[in-house]
């Protein structure tokens, strides 16, 4: 291969919606990369790139210059979720990553690899991008803050040491950047927490990753200017070379924008409702409730007389109170699985009951939505801080579990309601300004270009 060359690793968080936001990320790139002297592989687990096959089936092909390649994953793939992301976090560190590049370099005829752009959850790939003299540029797929607050994991450490339980309302007004948020919002393993959980474990070290010397060439961030406060953008930059905001990252592909196709006829069952009036339920890939949150959520559901689209998995089902499907088949869905970016971008949604993962939260922000958010673990808590306080497009069950009452109240406010009203102009007011962001000329794709040229460069 000529040295003008590139060889691009992407390296794949291989849990949860990680690997699906890096392909979808990794095809925008593929698709914005000079393609005759650009090759990109793909580097994820056995598991996962079957899982994105199956998927990517349903899709177009995968572009000419994109390859998959294996890495090991060293766990059973019926083991629990935390057994396996520590066997492969044992095993990247330990040289899996290495392997994974030199794999990636055997298939594309040796041709050397000159950047790794990683999940930076997978922060191992800095060392082995070093050592293959290739370039690391890490992707964070969640919120700016709870970067900040992994960066600051020390700091904040130091100032709450063991008091997080009891200081838990108090705000952190010392720690630039993280002024808006109380200590309870930090997310799990900063301040509390078992600080040797495997997520928490790995967040720390990223973070300790990220703020070594050897440092990035650039930070690809999942938001666009304007939606983060300035401290926190200036808290970020004052720690990480050139940072990137092109995000949300399912914008910048509009192959798979859309999510997979609608088996469960939920966009037709969508159409026969008027504008803004059915409430969205979905609480992301992994957070589950009891059963008897399960319960009040239907409960509340029921009583809100919104009609209403729940993606809820199969298993919990069984759990919903005797009769609910039938006395609401009038005018609720309960489906498996909803193609949530064309579901929230349905002119009858008119508010999204969510975990508050980032992903839906962009998502949700992308079709002007606004939303009750009821977080469950890792930055869920955080976000859900942003858009009731920081943003101002939602609310939060700031108690934790939701009760019958709260959801109806909640609903029926954020599709009928006055404070629904403000809601949904505020959050229409930000996605005005993602939509600009997104113009041909517009800020992110001015810094997805840059991202490519450093990617690209040879
Ligand atoms: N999602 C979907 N349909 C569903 C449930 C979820 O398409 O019925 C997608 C959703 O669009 C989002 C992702 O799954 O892109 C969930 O990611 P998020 O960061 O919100 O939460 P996580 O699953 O990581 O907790």
């Amino acid at each position: 291969m000529a040295a003008s060359h590139s060889h691009v690793a992407v390296v794949v968080f291989p849990f949860s919606s990680h690997p699906a936001v890096l392909l979808s990320f990794t095809r925008a790139l593929a698709a914005a990369a000079p393609s005759t002297t650009t090759t990109f592989s793909f580097l994820s687990t056995a598991a996962s790139l079957a899982h994105l096959r199956n998927a990517a089936a349903r899709d177009d092909a995968l572009p000419s210059n994109l390859r998959f390649v294996e890495v090991a994953a060293p766990a059973a793939e019926d083991a629990p979720v935390p057994r396996r992301m520590e066997a492969f976090m044992a095993a990247a560190e330990a040289g899996g990553i290495a392997d994974g590049l030199e794999a990636a370099r055997a298939a594309a005829g040796g041709a050397p690899v000159t950047c790794v752009v990683a999940d930076a959850f997978v922060w191992m790939a800095a060392d082995a991008a070093e050592k293959v003299g290739a370039r690391w540029v890490p992707v964070w797929t969640a919120a700016s803050c709870a970067l900040l607050a992994h960066l600051r994991t020390d700091a904040l450490r130091d100032d709450v040491g063991g008091e997080a339980a009891s200081r838990g309302d108090e705000l952190l007004t010392s720690h630039p950047g993280l002024e808006s948020y109380r200590i309870r919002d930090l997310p799990d393993g900063v301040v509390s927490g078992d600080f040797n959980y495997v997520i928490n474990n790995l967040l720390h070290r990223m973070a300790q990753r990220l703020r070594s010397p050897r440092s990035a060439a650039a930070v690809a961030l999942n938001t666009f200017p304007g939606l983060d406060p300035p401290s926190v953008t200036a808290a970020l930059a004052a720690v990480l070379p050139n940072c990137l905001p092109l995000g949300p990252y399912h914008l910048l592909n509009p192959d798979t924008s859309t999510n997979d196709g609608d088996p469960n006829g939920c966009l037709a069952w969508l159409d026969r409702h008027a504008p803004r009036t059915v409430a969205y339920v979905a609480l992301g890939t992994v957070a589950a409730l009891s059963p008897a949150e399960l319960g009040e959520l239907a409960a509340g559901l029921e009583a809100s007389g919104a009609p209403f689209l729940w993606s809820l998995r199969e298993e919990s089902w069984p759990l919903l109170p005797p009769g609910f499907l039938d006395r609401t088949k009038d005018s609720g869905l309960v489906v498996p699985w909803a193609p949530q970016v064309g579901v929230l971008r349905h002119g009858s949604v008119g508010a999204f009951v969510t975990h508050g993962g980032w992903a839906s939260v962009m998502e949700g922000l992308a079709s002007g939505v606004p939303m009750a958010c009821r977080p469950f673990f890792g930055d869920q808590r955080m976000n859900a801080r942003s858009v009731a306080h920081v943003w101002g497009f939602g609310a939060a069950f700031d108690g934790g579990a939701m009760t019958r009452d709260g959801v109806a109240s909640a609903v029926a406010s954020l599709v009928g309601g006055e404070e629904g009203r403000r809601m949904r102009a505020r959050a229409q007011e930000l996605q005005a300004k993602m939509v600009k962001a997104f113009e041909p000329d517009g800020e992110c794709r001015k810094n997805f270009a840059k991202f490519v040229e450093i990617v690209c460069a040879p």
